[in-house]
């Protein structure tokens, strides 16, 4: 077999955050490249590898029978070199209350790739600050997945809040070959808005309060809210998701509870994410945006317009670059958001 020419990452580049990792992790098992990457999450307060990080880590070994030296917790640098992906049944578990989408969003590119479907059990935090919460996968980033072709379904077994964790998602990925162009430039009409608290060991009553607080700040009714309880095991949780729904997207934001912060506060982390969204005009928000550059390089065409292009996103497409040929242009930046095109 050709020897590959190992990749050299630098983690500390730009963002300097586990998005490095993983998006360096993801493209090397779609493309079959192998990688060395140094400082890893230097620009975090405790670099190196944390459990989530490490999980990802151990799942990208696992489909591909990759060689991997440095996947130990606190570790800076790690050499991998994947083998051939093996769609399959697999469970992955973080064992803290680390993020179980951040270790789907490593290995889904690989696997919907992939010869076959596969299906994942995951278990950890499903609801984390700092990572898509299950309902943003469900709602925002797969239904647009989806565009590029492979359907892949995720289910909510139990949520798993920070910091107790314990949470399970059962995920199907059905394979394509390839993934076909989209064109995401426009929201479309408006298509309603919604707002779910989950609560788990907690009195629903601060769910009240804070869509109280929701509808003096944006106008939105009771009616357009609602609670889902959780068993008190998966408990103490409280994560309220907005969303705005387009239609051509739904966008979602989200208030995180924490100890000592007010029912009112959470409600305003949303609502403010929401009305960022509204006052703008493009689709994509900050957050989807840098993950939706990986299906796009992928696709090797069409594109998309966000709201703006986070530190994030400007990182994830350096790392992009390093792996394939395609490239990711900012085709325009005016008051109507930035647009990205993927050129190959
Ligand atoms: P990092 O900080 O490098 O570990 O990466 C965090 C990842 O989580 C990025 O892909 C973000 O887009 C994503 N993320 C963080 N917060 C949210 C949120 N509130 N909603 C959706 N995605 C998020």
């Amino acid at each position: 077999m050709k020897k590959r020419e190992t990749i050299t990452i630098d983690g500390s580049l730009g963002e300097g955050g586990g998005q490095v990792l993983r998006s360096s992790l993801a493209l090397s098992l779609v493309t079959g490249k192998p990688f060395r990457i140094v400082n890893i999450r230097a620009g975090r307060k405790k670099p190196g590898l944390l459990r989530q990080h490490l999980t990802s880590v151990l799942a990208a070994t696992e489909i591909s029978g990759a060689v991997c030296d440095g996947a130990e917790i606190g570790s800076c640098e790690l050499v991998f070199r994947p083998e051939e992906v093996r769609p399959g049944d697999y469970r992955f578990a973080v064992g803290t209350a680390g993020s179980t989408t951040l270790v789907l969003q490593t290995i889904l590119p690989a696997l919907m790739l992939a010869s076959k479907p596969s299906r994942l059990t995951l278990e950890g935090g499903t609801h984390n600050p700092f990572a898509p919460p299950f309902d943003f996968l469900f709602h925002t980033f797969l239904p647009q997945l989806a565009r590029f072709g492979p359907k892949v379904e995720a289910k909510l077994i139990r949520p798993g809040f920070y910091p107790a964790g314990g949470g399970r998602m059962e995920i199907e990925i059905g394979a394509v070959s390839s993934l076909q162009p989209v064109d995401l430039y426009e929201r479309g009409a408006d298509a309603g808005r919604r707002v779910v608290a989950h609560v788990a060991a907690l009195n629903p009553e601060i769910a009240d309060r804070a869509f109280e607080r929701i509808k003096k700040r944006l106008g939105w009714e009771r009616s357009l809210c609602e609670i889902v309880e959780h068993p008190a095991q998966c408990g103490p949780g409280f994560v309220l998701v907005g969303e705005v729904r387009s239609a051509h997207i739904t966008e979602s934001f989200v208030g995180f509870g924490e100890k000592g912060v007010r029912s009112e506060q959470v409600a305003d982390a949303l609502v403010d994410g929401v009305r960022d969204y509204l006052a703008a005009v493009a689709p994509v928000g900050e957050f989807l945006a840098d993950q939706l550059l990986l299906p796009l390089a992928l696709a090797g065409g069409g594109g998309f317009r966000t709201i703006r292009l986070s530190r994030h996103a400007r990182t994830n497409i350096d790392v992009i670059h390093q792996f394939l040929s395609t490239r990711l242009e900012i085709a325009g930046a005016d008051d109507r958001g930035v647009e990205i095109r993927a050129v190959s």
